[in-house]
């Protein structure tokens, strides 16, 4: 911090809404809903979010029922990923050497592939994304042409 003359700080917040439209007016991604970086799941939350209100514009001639069925479709899984548990932050940014130790510690025992593994396996629990399959799987813009799997974006 002292070597360098650019340094930003700033608090973590969640970006909570009870709408994301006004009018003609829409907001998606963090601008949305930003979990913060603990929540590991913004990047996805943006693209899944840019993809299904895309899908819901292209699908709906009436501009209300497309951004209604964007917010029903979103919801579940951004309030998910939202669910950040309380302590998180106090973990994630320990205040001593010995806090800092045994974080790094905890860190490299649980990003060994086996207890990764095992992890994924306890704690998965059921997706809240939304159902991707209704939407259009190929979708043409300009002369590039995008495939659309439930999963990932492939041009
Ligand atoms: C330190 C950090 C670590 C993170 N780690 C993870 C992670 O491990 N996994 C994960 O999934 N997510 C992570 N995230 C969150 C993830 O980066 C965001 O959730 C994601 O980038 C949101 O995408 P977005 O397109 O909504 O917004 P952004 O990526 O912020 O894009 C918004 C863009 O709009 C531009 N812009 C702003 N104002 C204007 C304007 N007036 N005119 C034109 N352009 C403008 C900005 O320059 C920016 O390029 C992390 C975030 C941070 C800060």
């Amino acid at each position: 911090m002292d070597g360098t003359q650019d340094f930003y700080f700033d608090v973590l917040r969640q970006v909570r809404m009870k709408r994301w439209s006004k009018g003609r007016v829409v907001l998606t991604g963090d601008a949305a809903w930003c979990a913060t970086p603990l929540a590991g799941i913004g990047t996805t939350l943006a693209v899944t979010g840019a993809y299904v209100l895309a899908s819901e514009l292209h699908r709906n001639r009436d501009l209300t029922a497309a951004l209604d069925a964007y917010d029903a479709a979103m919801r579940p899984m951004v309030e998910d990923g939202q669910s950040v548990p309380k302590i998180a932050p106090r973990m994630m940014h320990p205040r001593s050497r010995l806090g800092i130790h045994l974080l790094h510690g905890a860190l490299g025992v649980a990003s060994k592939p086996p207890i990764r593994n095992l992890a994924a396996k306890l704690f998965a629990g059921e997706t809240k994304a939304p159902d991707l399959s209704g939407y259009p799987e190929n979708v043409s813009q300009g002369d590039k042409a995008y495939s659309f799997s439930s999963r990932q974006l492939v041009p």
